[in-house]
């Protein structure tokens, strides 16, 4: 059933990889860095203000001074952040969502952030040899944590509920003026297309909020 995790994944295709003659040291290596790497909470005071990409960049270049900048783990990209669960190829990323609580952000920062981290890894030690672990779990915290301190709706860590017009799990959410709760694009397809009013209470302009602007 989880037998698709990208973290499993790109740990055994890692360690696949590497054929130098230190091959052993380096399955060690990532061994002790995957474990250091799925004990690690996100800290319990999260900077909403810092710019946690240019906090990766200086990390990362600091590890492997010469990787290309198109190798930076970024949010967006690797993490998928804006994907609505039922977006993924999978069916448990929703049932992962399903339990709300910040269960969503995590789900992304194992699944995909750590499975990036070991390919930074790889590269690291392929280009300049053994790698302290401290620096790179110290990398790893600040990635967990740009996950958390992402700009998610307060929703993503409350009990998780389905959008009433899909009936799927909401992730990326947009209150009505009448205080009803919908997908962003569940709602906006429903005002475009169908009528100005709330699918649930049929309050005329429910997004008008945006009229404001
Ligand atoms: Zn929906
Ligand atoms: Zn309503």
């Amino acid at each position: 059933m989880m037998s698709h995790m990208k973290d499993e994944h790109a740990f055994a295709k890692v360690a696949y990889f590497y054929h130098r003659k230190d091959a052993d040291v380096f399955f060690q290596y990532l061994q002790d860095f995957r474990r250091r790497l799925l004990a690690l909470q996100p800290s319990e005071v999260l900077n909403l203000n810092l710019n946690y990409q240019d906090l990766l960049c200086q990390h990362l270049k600091a590890l492997h001074p010469t990787l290309d900048p198109s190798h930076l783990p970024d949010m967006r990209d690797y993490l998928r952040v804006e994907l609505e669960p039922s977006q993924f190829d999978a069916e448990y990323p929703e049932q992962l969502a399903e339990k709300g609580y910040g269960a969503f952000p995590y789900f992304l920062w194992k699944e995909y952030g750590i499975a990036q981290l070991y390919y930074l890894f790889l590269f690291a030690w392929r280009d300049y040899g053994p790698q302290s672990l401290d620096r790179w779990i110290a990398l790893g915290q600040t990635l967990l944590d740009s996950v958390y301190a992402y700009d998610w709706p307060p929703s993503v860590f409350q009990a998780a509920e389905p959008c009433p017009i899909c009936l799927q799990t909401m992730v990326w959410t947009r209150t009505t003026v009448c205080g009803h709760v919908f997908h962003v694009h569940c709602l906006t397809k429903h005002v475009l297309r169908h009528s100005n009013t709330c699918p649930l209470c049929r309050c005329p302009r429910p997004m008008a909020d945006d009229d404001d602007d």
